[in-house]
């Protein structure tokens, strides 16, 4: 087998048991134990692996460093509009908001966000 073809392979597999980590996390908790170690433990060791390998591919030319991170930005804008990972916890009461903040913002997607004013925007 190739050394560029044994990475990708290598790689594939990690993906594979990042895969089942993140799965034993939402069925039995990231706290839960067994055979000596934790799923927490567990997760960061695949992801650990999968990163050594995401180093080899580049090491090794098959992808471009640079690019890389660019995806990964272009990731992270998408998952700003698309998820509501970066939104905040809890739904504040509107009600009281408006009456608290006067400034009320409806964005591009059409979602209300109630914010107090700067003191330079009075
Ligand atoms: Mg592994």
């Amino acid at each position: 087998m190739k050394k560029n073809d044994e990475i990708l392979l290598i790689a594939q597999e990690e993906c594979a048991e990042v895969t089942q980590a993140i799965s034993k996390v939402f069925r039995f908790g990231m706290d839960a134990e067994h055979n000596g170690a934790t799923n927490k433990q567990r997760l960061t060791e695949e992801l650990g692996d999968l990163h050594c390998m995401i180093e080899l591919l580049i090491e090794s030319n098959i992808i471009d460093r640079n690019e890389l991170l660019e995806a990964s930005a272009n990731k992270r804008e998408k998952l700003f509009v698309w998820s509501n990972i970066f939104k905040e916890e809890t739904e504040p009461d509107i009600r009281v908001r408006c009456a608290t903040y006067p400034a009320c913002i409806i964005n591009s997607l059409g979602n209300l966000t109630v914010r107090k004013l700067e003191s330079d925007e009075y």
